[in-house]
């Protein structure tokens, strides 16, 4: 897989390169991503912070504290509304993409659901792929 990749909102008015391999895909089904997208669920690929640049507009942001008691960050475009990342306030390092806003998805495939507890009937649901009823247990480094 290619160590660069683009990205951009529906409109086009945001775009972002992404300077780093990009790994699986992480399904989250817990109820802020289902309504934040508009979906079942959000399908995210983890990046380091450091390797993602925003290269036009200006993405919005919400924040909101978590049950966990952390406060995630959402950054989407305020033109048309497309997620585009969230970050943890407490984990700036890290920033997870919204795989879907990715220009290039053929690589990419889907390694872990997580907050499967609250997850919809009504998407598919690979037996195949590592799962977790709540958050991501902390990786190992
Ligand atoms: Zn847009
Ligand atoms: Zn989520």
């Amino acid at each position: 897989m290619s160590d660069h990749a683009t990205g951009s909102c529906l409109c086009g008015a945001v775009t972002y390169d992404v300077n780093q391999a990009i790994g699986g895909v992480i399904a989250c089904h817990c109820t802020d991503c289902q309504k934040a997208a508009g979906a079942g669920a959000s399908h995210n690929v983890v990046v380091k912070a450091e390797n993602v640049q925003v290269t036009a507009g200006e993405p919005k942001t919400y924040a909101k504290v978590v049950d966990s008691g952390r406060t995630l960050i959402r950054t989407f475009c305020g033109d048309c509304g497309s997620p585009l990342f969230s970050q943890r306030k407490e984990t700036p390092e890290m920033i997870v993409i919204k795989a879907g806003s990715l220009d290039d998805k053929a690589g990419l495939s889907l390694v872990m659901d997580i907050w499967t507890d609250s997850a919809v009937g009504w998407i598919a649901d690979d037996p195949g792929v590592e799962k977790h009823p709540g958050n991501r247990p902390v990786p190992k480094s």
